[in-house]
């Protein structure tokens, strides 16, 4: 048998997914001098779920000012609060600005990634073929594979039916009736954005979300202006912007009676929006604010309180080929659906596909234990592999950029430091990872996160939150500035 494993093309890194992560890594790794590196992106373009949410309405409930790589500032936004499209054309420029656009293998999905005992290197197998690699990196993140509804009936519906994120556009959603199913961060910017154009729209909310005021503006020429010629003015407002941010962790984590004020804020802003006092019942949610990711909106409450839009609080039981059906028996005729029903995060697809050193998969080593990895970015048991997004490292009050440079500045220099000591394979310790995440559960008790009374997807089927870093995100940066080779296990050439 010729052994086909010496003609496969070897690369020192292998990257899988562009978007923020994944982009961000490369172009890191180019400018910091490791650039034997390729990109494996599934998609025809880069930009992850920026690319891939185009539903009527997509924007950022981050500000604009935080939602850039700190290295590359984008004096060039339109509005505090940037659209979907504007996003994904920043990412593009990026890209071509920092010259990694050669390095991405665009519609080359990665169907699995194996580690070799024997070779000590990455086996990748992907739609364009195989190759090796020495470490492996996961950057698909968190929202990449839309979570769909186990609903019975659901593929009996005869109209068109679509997630969010993959948003039908051939779908003639004008005068029709729409039922969205969900209430979460995209369905509070769908419903206002097609409430006006549909003939009914139902909201099927299972849980309600509290919604705070968007408090943003289109950027005046002037201030436009400054950012661009104006040395370090965008930086400082960035910079201001971001500690307002972090501020946020002080109410959601330490003192609930600042919470407490704000959730009386969302109440009056629900009171001032709603005249109608069953709609408002409705939209009241029944846990404390914070426990879930808060919303932004200035249009959700009036869309609901429009006269063709009805928000449904009883369970679905049933979808039928023309309608749907709730647990009171109710049917509603509809031509169109969109789940708006979130992203499987704490069970990726990703995670079937990455095989370690014991044969299992990530996602059999997580269903085989809480759901944990060291500091959101390496597991156990997969050597010389780095996940980005990885468990608790999700922000629910910031920009998760700041998560990914936080990753990057660690994988960087985490391949440094390799090279520089010769070694062939870090591993981090189980117990490292172990007590790591021992504190960290820790650290939930008292927060908003673990006892504001509501079911999240920051927490499993289990009650373990898997999901969020539960602190100020520059402690978070600060623990990642370094690699620490002394929790890892390592083997030299
Ligand atoms: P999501 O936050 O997970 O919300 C999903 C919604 O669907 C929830 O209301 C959920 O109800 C509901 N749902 C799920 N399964 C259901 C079922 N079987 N039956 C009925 N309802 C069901 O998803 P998302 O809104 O797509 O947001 C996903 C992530 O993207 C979040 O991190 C979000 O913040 C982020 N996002 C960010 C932006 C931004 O501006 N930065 C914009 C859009 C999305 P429960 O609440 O009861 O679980």
């Amino acid at each position: 048998m010729t052994d086909t494993s010496t003609t496969k093309r070897h690369y020192r890194v292998a990257i899988m997914g562009a978007g923020f992560a994944g982009l961000g890594l490369a172009i890191q790794l180019q400018r910091q001098g490791h650039t034997d590196f390729v990109v494996a992106e599934r998609g025809d373009e880069i930009g992850g779920t920026w690319r891939d949410n185009t539903y009527p309405g997509a924007g950022c409930d981050v500000p604009s000012q935080l939602y850039s790589y700190s290295f590359a500032l984008n004096p060039d936004w339109t509005r505090s609060f940037s659209n979907q499209p504007e996003i994904h054309r920043y990412m593009c420029e990026v890209a071509d600005r920092f010259g990694v656009r050669d390095r991405i293998m665009l519609g080359c999905a990665v169907t699995s990634a194996r580690w070799n005992e024997q070779t000590a290197r990455w086996d990748v197998t992907t739609t364009q073929g195989e190759f090796t690699a020495d470490f492996a990196v996961s950057a698909a993140g968190p929202l990449s594979s839309p979570k769909l509804p186990d609903i019975k009936g659901i593929n009996d519906f005869q109209g068109a039916i679509f997630h969010s994120a993959a948003w039908d556009h051939e779908a003639e959603l004008a005068g029709k009736r729409v039922a969205v199913i969900g209430t979460g961060a995209s369905a509070i910017q769908i419903v206002p954005a097609i409430a006006p154009e549909v003939g009914r729209l139902d909201l099927y909310q299972r849980s309600a979300p509290w919604v705070l005021p968007r408090v943003g503006h289109r950027y005046t020429a002037l201030e436009r202006f400054a950012y661009r010629r104006i040395p370090g003015a965008q930086r400082a407002v960035r910079t201001a912007v971001y500690w307002l941010r972090e501020s946020f962790v002080l109410w959601q984590a330490k003192f609930a009676w600042a919470a407490a004020i704000v959730q009386l804020a969302a109440r009056a802003k629900i009171r001032w929006e709603i005249s109608d006092p069953v709609l408002r019942a409705k939209v009241t949610p029944g846990y404390r604010l914070g426990c879930k990711r808060m919303l932004i909106s200035n249009d959700y409450y009036p869309a609901l309180a429009r006269d063709n839009v009805d928000v449904i609080t009883d369970g679905i039981a049933e979808i039928r080929a023309h309608s749907i059906v709730t647990a009171d028996g109710t049917e509603r005729e509809v031509d169109a659906i969109v789940l708006a029903t979130g992203f499987r995060i704490t069970d990726s697809p990703t995670y079937d596909m990455i095989t370690g050193r014991d044969g299992r998969t990530l996602s059999e080593t997580f269903d085989a234990e809480p759901i944990t990895a060291y500091k959101g970015s390496a597991v156990a048991n997969f050597p010389n592999v780095f996940v980005m997004m990885g468990p608790n490292s999700a922000l629910s009050y910031t920009s998760a950029i700041f998560t990914i440079e936080s990753q990057i500045n660690y994988i960087v220099d985490a391949l440094t430091t390799i090279e520089q000591r010769g070694l062939r394979t870090v591993e981090v310790r189980a117990e490292a990872q172990a007590a790591y995440n021992h504190d960290l559960q820790r650290k939930f008790d008292g927060t908003v996160w673990k006892e504001g009374g509501c079911t999240s997807w920051f927490v499993d089927e289990n009650g373990h939150n898997a999901t969020l870093w539960p602190d100020f995100s520059f402690k978070f940066h600060r623990m990642l500035r370094r690699f620490d080779i002394e929790a890892y296990d390592t083997t030299t050439r």
